[in-house]
């Protein structure tokens, strides 16, 4: 018996003698299934392969937490250290004793929240390691592929998860996609981790830019009105700093801004009403 893990999107699904015969997820047209087919390992396999985490400083108060090399999707977790307890943005497939030691060691776990199902992972093993809940909205909770008492969804758009961390679910890529949202005083400016519900692009001069897709792998943009609420949703909110899904992908400053001037540049090419050169 084995929790099998999908080598594509890295979900980790219940407990089976063999793999599922699919990957649901990945069928998905917001994922793919690579072109050698559905390729299943364990966490064991894992460790057997030399898969580590790193976890590394990423600012004030952040801790980063990926794996290497690169699996799969290569998004990093965020531990957002805090007197009320930590709060883990996303999550990652890989676990073993030396990343639940360090993540100790930095006070653990309070909550774990989850931007949308693709960085579901290994959730469920997380949330056993730290004796913590899951975060995730109820809207996309038909996803889960491995149940647990852990798991919490919720329905509101707008969540507590500790003083000065709440969830928002802003929609877009999933209908229940989630960025957080923090104002922690011993952080100092306010900001957002957005996972790919925003995503921090490649072009952040001369101030910062994002973009949204409803896939990102296969390209498919989302309607422009979807864009347009949810920047109206987020220019509610105060914020500086945006991190991304991935290493060294941030909007360093001025992110309110970034999101709106990001979403009238992307709903004004979908409407024509900016025009682009295309020779
Ligand atoms: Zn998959
Ligand atoms: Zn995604």
């Amino acid at each position: 018996m084995a929790c099998w893990i999908c080598a594509t999107c890295g979900t980790q699904y219940k407990e089976a003698s063999d793999p599922p015969s699919t990957c649901p997820i990945c069928l998905d047209e917001r994922q793919y299934v690579g072109h050698k087919g559905q390729v299943w390992t364990t966490l064991l396999e894992m460790q057997q392969q030399g898969y580590e985490n790193i976890v590394e400083e990423e600012g004030p108060g952040l801790t980063a937490i990926y794996t290497a090399p690169k699996f799969p999707i290569g998004q990093r977790a965020i531990l957002i250290r805090s007197p009320q307890g930590n709060v883990l943005w996303d999550c990652i497939t890989f676990l073993n004793t030396a990343t639940i030691t360090k993540i100790k060691d930095l006070g653990g776990i309070a909550a774990i929240v989850i931007s949308h199902p693709h960085y579901y992972t290994s959730m469920v093993e997380w949330a056993e390691a730290f004796q913590c809940p899951v975060m995730i909205h109820e809207q996309d909770q038909h996803h889960v592929v491995r149940p647990s008492k852990h798991i919490k969804p919720f329905q509101e758009n707008e969540k507590l998860i500790i003083k000065g961390v709440t969830a928002l679910r802003v929609g877009g890529h999933f209908t229940g996609s989630l960025v957080l949202h923090c104002k922690l005083e011993h952080l100092g400016k306010p900001f957002l981790c957005t996972g790919d519900t925003v995503m921090v692009v490649p072009d952040q001069n001369p101030q910062g830019w994002v973009s949204f897709m409803y896939s990102y792998p296969n390209l498919i943009p989302l309607p422009a009105q979807e864009v347009a609420r949810m920047r109206d949703q987020l220019a509610a909110w105060d914020f500086d700093r945006i991190y991304g899904a991935f290493k060294g992908q941030q909007v360093e400053s001025g992110g309110r801004d970034a999101v709106i001037r990001s979403a009238d540049r992307y709903v004004g090419i979908l409407n024509g009403s900016i025009k682009r050169r295309y020779f």
